[in-house]
C-alpha cells in the first residue's frame, strides 16, 4: 500500500488517518474524526464516499457514516460532473493539484453551497481518489456562488497565467482543454508568432484578442483568445486572465467559404478578384520587382470543338497543375476565365532570370496532355508586364500584359511578349481604330465607290466594282487597306461586308429597274465567306421576285479555297444554283495551284494588277493564263490596267474584259456612268 494511502476495504473498522502527508495514527484519525470542517474522502471511479467525519456526516445529512458511504452519488451526478471529476483524477495523478470550489450538493433534495478545497489521495488500491475539505468562506454571497457556478458549468476556458508563464488557475473547460495542466503559455500555441503578438501586445496595451492555432488534448484546435493584463486575486502579483473559445467548426466553415469565394472552381487557381487584392495590398517598400504573365492557350476553341469540352477541362487542370509546381510558394496563379491564366511572379531582379523562368513555364506546358486515349499538344501565347509594387495599379498592369499578349498572338501566337511604352502606344492606336471602325458603322460613316469594267472588244461598261471607303467625320477619306485587314482580324467584316452586299444587291435592283445593264462586283472576305449568313442573305434576295441576281458578281480570293474542299465546293455550287455568279480576285498572289479552277464552279478571273504593272516582263505568265482560261471557258478580266500600253496589250493578247485607272479610278454612284468616257478618248 503507498504511503498515506487508505485501506477501503476496511476503512469503517480502522482507525485510519485519510491524508497523503500525515501518518496513519489514531491520533491522528480521531482528530480529523472530530474536525468541524466537514473532510470527506471520494472514490471517483465508483462515485462513492469512502471516508467521512462526523461534520461531513451532517453536512450530507447522513444519519451516521455507514449510511453515507452506501450513497451511490453516481445517479445525482450529470455527465458533466463525471467528466470533471475524472478531469481533476488525472491533474491529481500528473502533479501535486488542488483546487478550491464552490459545490452545490443536494443532500435530500436540498441544494448546500460550500467551499471544498480538492485534494488527491491515493485508495487502499493505488487508484487516486478525492479527498474533500469543506473551508469556511466569507464570501458565500448568492452572487458569489453563482459566478463560482457559472465559472464551473462554462464552456468558455478560463485560465489565470502567472507571469512567469504557468497556469494558476484553470476553469474546468481549462483543464479539459488543456495538453497538461502543466503546461505553459507558449505551449498552446502552434505558430510563435501568435504568442509573441499577445505578450508584446499585454505589455504595451494591456489586452489582446486573436484567433490562434493551438494545441489541445483533443488536437490541434482554432481558439478564439481574448487575454487581459490583472493581478492574480491570491498573491496579488502581476497575472494575465486568458480566456478562449473553440471556434474550429466556425473558422473551418470561413475558410471554406473564402476558399470558394477567392478560387476558380474548375483548376483551383486564384480568381480575378483575388489577383485584384493580392496586387494591390503588395507592400510598397517591396525590394525587386514583380512580373504579372499572362497566358493564353493558343486554338483553345479547337481543342473543345475537336476533343470535346471534357478533354478542354483537363487540359486547362493540367495547364494549372504544372504552373503551380514550378512557381515559388509566394507566387500566385490565377484563372481570369475562359483559357487565361495569370502568373504573378515576386521579386524579379533580373531581366535574363525573368525570360527562364517564362521558358521553363512554357516548356513545361508543350508537354503533351494524356487523357484517356486522347494526347493533345498546347501552345501558349504570353505577355507579360514587369512593375514595382508602388506604382502597381491592378489594372493598368493588367492591361499592359494584355497588350503585350495581343502583340504575341498577333505574330503568330506561341510566342511571348514584354510589354514596354512603345508597344503601349501602337496597340492603344489600334484598339483606337478598331473603336472608331465600330462606331462609324453605327454612324453611317462607310460609303461605296464603284469602279467600271469594260469588255475590251465592246468596249462597253460591263460591271461595276463596289469599293468601300471610310468618310471620317476628322481624317477625311480613308482607303480600304488602312481598315479591311483590322475588320478581318477582329471580325468586325462581317458587319461591314453585309453592309456592302446589301448595297450592291439594292444597286444592282435599282440598275435592273432603269434599265441600266451592268452587273455589280462585291468582294466577299474569307471571313465572310465562311459565315453562314452569306448564304442566307443570298437566297433571302434570289427569293425576291424580279431580283437580278444573275448581275451580281461575288468576288472571292484564292485563299478563299483553300481548306474543306467539299464543303467550300458545296456552297460555291449552291451561290451559282441561286442565279450569281463567282470571280477570283487577285489571281496569281495566293495559293496558285490552277488545278482548282475546273473543280470550283467559277465564272471569271480577275488577273491580279501586278502582272499587269509588270508588263512586259510578266507577258508570257499572263498569256498562260488567258490560254487556260479559254480551255475552261472563264471570263479574264485584267485589273490595274493603268496605261494604253497596257491595254494594247491586253487586246491584243485576247483579254476579255479590263479594269482600272486608264478607265477609271473608282467613283461615287453619281459619277459613275459618267465616269468613262469611251475608250477611244480615254488618258493615255
Ligand atoms: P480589289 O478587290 O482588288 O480592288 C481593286 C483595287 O485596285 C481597288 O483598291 C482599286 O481602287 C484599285 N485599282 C483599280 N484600278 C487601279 C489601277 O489602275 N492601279 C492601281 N494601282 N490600283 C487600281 P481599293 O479600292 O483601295 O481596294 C483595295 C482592296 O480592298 C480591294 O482590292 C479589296 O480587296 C478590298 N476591298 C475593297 N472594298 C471591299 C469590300 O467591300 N469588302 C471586302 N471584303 N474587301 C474590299
Ligand atoms: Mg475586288
Ligand atoms: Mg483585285
Amino acid at each position: 500500500m503507498k504511503t498515506g494511502a487508505i485501506d477501503i476495504a476496511n476503512a469503517s473498522a480502522l482507525p485510519e488517518c485519510p491524508g497523503t502527508n500525515v501518518a496513519a495514527t489514531d491520533d491522528a484519525f480521531a482528530i480529523v474524526r472530530r474536525l468541524r470542517a466537514p473532510v470527506w474522502i471520494f472514490d471517483i471511479d465508483h462515485s462513492r464516499i469512502v471516508f467521512a467525519n462526523d461534520a461531513a456526516c451532517t453536512l450530507w445529512q447522513a444519519k451516521d457514516e455507514a449510511e453515507l458511504r452506501a450513497r451511490d452519488f453516481k445517479q445525482d451526478m450529470s455527465a458533466m460532473v463525471l467528466k470533471r471529476l475524472k478531469q481533476y483524477q488525472f491533474d491529481f495523478i500528473e502533479g501535486d493539484a488542488s483546487f478550491t470550489e464552490y459545490w452545490t450538493i443536494y443532500p435530500n433534495g436540498i441544494p448546500v453551497s460550500v467551499m471544498v478545497v480538492y485534494t488527491g489521495i491515493y485508495l487502499a488500491d493505488g487508484r487516486m481518489g478525492m479527498h474533500c475539505e469543506v473551508v469556511d468562506s466569507k464570501d458565500d454571497t448568492p452572487e458569489n456562488l453563482r459566478s463560482a457556478e457559472a465559472l464551473l458549468h462554462t464552456d468558455v476556458m478560463i485560465t489565470l497565467y502567472s507571469i512567469m508563464g504557468g497556469p494558476l488557475y484553470m476553469n474546468p473547460a481549462a483543464r479539459n482543454a488543456a495538453i497538461s495542466s502543466q503546461h505553459q503559455f507558449s505551449d498552446i500555441f502552434l505558430n510563435d508568432q501568435d504568442h509573441l503578438e499577445i505578450m508584446q501586445a499585454l505589455l504595451e496595451h494591456g489586452e489582446h484578442r486573436l484567433v490562434a492555432k493551438v494545441s489541445t488534448g483533443a488536437g490541434a484546435r482554432w481558439h478564439d483568445i481574448s487575454a487581459k493584463r490583472c493581478n492574480d486575486a491570491a498573491t496579488g502579483k502581476p497575472a494575465a486572465l486568458v480566456t478562449a473559445i473553440d471556434v474550429t467548426e466556425l473558422k473551418v466553415a470561413r475558410d471554406k467559404a473564402r476558399y470558394l469565394a477567392d478560387r476558380d472552381q474548375l483548376t483551383g487557381c486564384y480568381n480575378r478578384a483575388y489577383l485584384q487584392q493580392h496586387i494591390e495590398a503588395l507592400p510598397k517598400d517591396q525590394v525587386g520587382l514583380c512580373a504579372l504573365l499572362y497566358f493564353d492557350v493558343d486554338r483553345f476553341k479547337q481543342i473543345n470543338d475537336g476533343f470535346g469540352h471534357e478533354m478542354g477541362d483537363v487540359v486547362l487542370r493540367q495547364l494549372a497543375t504544372r504552373a503551380r509546381l514550378m512557381i515559388r510558394s509566394d507566387d500566385i496563379i490565377a484563372r481570369l476565365g475562359g483559357d487565361e491564366f495569370v502568373l504573378l511572379l515576386h521579386g524579379v531582379t533580373q531581366h535574363e532570370q525573368l525570360e527562364q523562368r517564362v521558358t521553363q513555364l512554357r516548356q513545361a506546358f508543350s508537354e503533351p496532355i494524356h487523357h484517356t486515349a486522347t494526347h493533345v499538344n498546347v501552345t501558349v501565347s504570353v505577355g507579360v508586364s514587369v512593375f514595382h509594387p508602388k506604382d502597381a495599379d491592378f489594372n493598368a498592369v493588367l492591361s499592359n500584359a494584355d497588350i503585350a499578349l495581343y502583340i504575341s498572338k498577333q505574330q503568330g501566337r506561341n510566342k511571348v511578349t514584354y510589354f514596354d511604352d512603345e508597344i503601349g502606344d501602337t496597340v492603344r492606336e489600334r484598339r483606337q481604330i478598331e473603336a472608331d471602325i465600330k462606331h462609324g458603322l453605327q454612324k453611317g460613316e462607310f460609303i461605296i465607290h464603284y469602279q467600271p469594267r469594260v469588255e475590251i472588244q465592246t468596249k462597253k461598261i460591263v460591271s461595276a466594282e463596289a469599293l468601300v471607303r471610310w468618310n471620317h467625320p476628322k481624317r477625311g477619306l480613308i482607303m480600304p487597306e488602312t481598315f479591311i485587314p483590322i475588320c478581318e482580324e477582329t471580325g468586325m467584316i462581317e458587319a461591314l461586308g453585309q453592309w456592302v452586299l446589301e448595297v450592291g444587291c439594292n444597286q444592282a435592283i435599282e440598275w435592273a429597274q432603269q434599265g441600266v445593264d451592268i452587273e455589280v462586283s462585291i468582294n466577299i472576305s474569307p471571313r465572310q465567306f465562311q459565315n453562314e449568313e452569306l448564304l442566307g442573305t443570298l437566297r433571302r434576295y434570289a427569293q425576291t421576285p424580279g431580283f437580278p441576281q444573275q448581275k451580281i458578281e461575288l468576288e472571292i480570293t484564292e485563299n478563299v479555297l483553300i481548306g474543306d474542299d467539299e464543303q467550300i465546293a458545296r456552297k460555291l455550287h449552291e451561290i451559282v444554283e441561286l442565279g450569281y455568279r463567282i470571280a477570283i480576285d487577285d489571281f496569281g498572289t495566293g495559293y496558285s495551284n490552277l488545278s482548282y479552277i475546273s473543280r470550283f464552279p467559277l465564272n471569271c478571273i480577275k488577273i491580279d494588277k501586278s502582272f499587269i504593272s509588270g508588263l512586259p516582263e510578266t507577258g508570257p505568265i499572263i498569256r498562260l493564263i488567258l490560254t487556260l482560261a479559254k480551255q475552261i471557258g472563264v471570263v479574264v478580266v485584267a485589273e490595274g490596267v493603268e496605261t494604253k500600253a497596257d491595254y494594247d496589250w491586253l487586246l491584243e493578247g485576247g483579254c476579255d474584259q479590263i479594269q482600272g485607272y486608264y478607265l477609271s479610278e473608282p467613283v461615287p454612284v453619281e459619277a459613275f456612268l459618267e465616269s468613262v468616257p469611251t475608250l477611244d478618248q480615254s488618258k493615255t
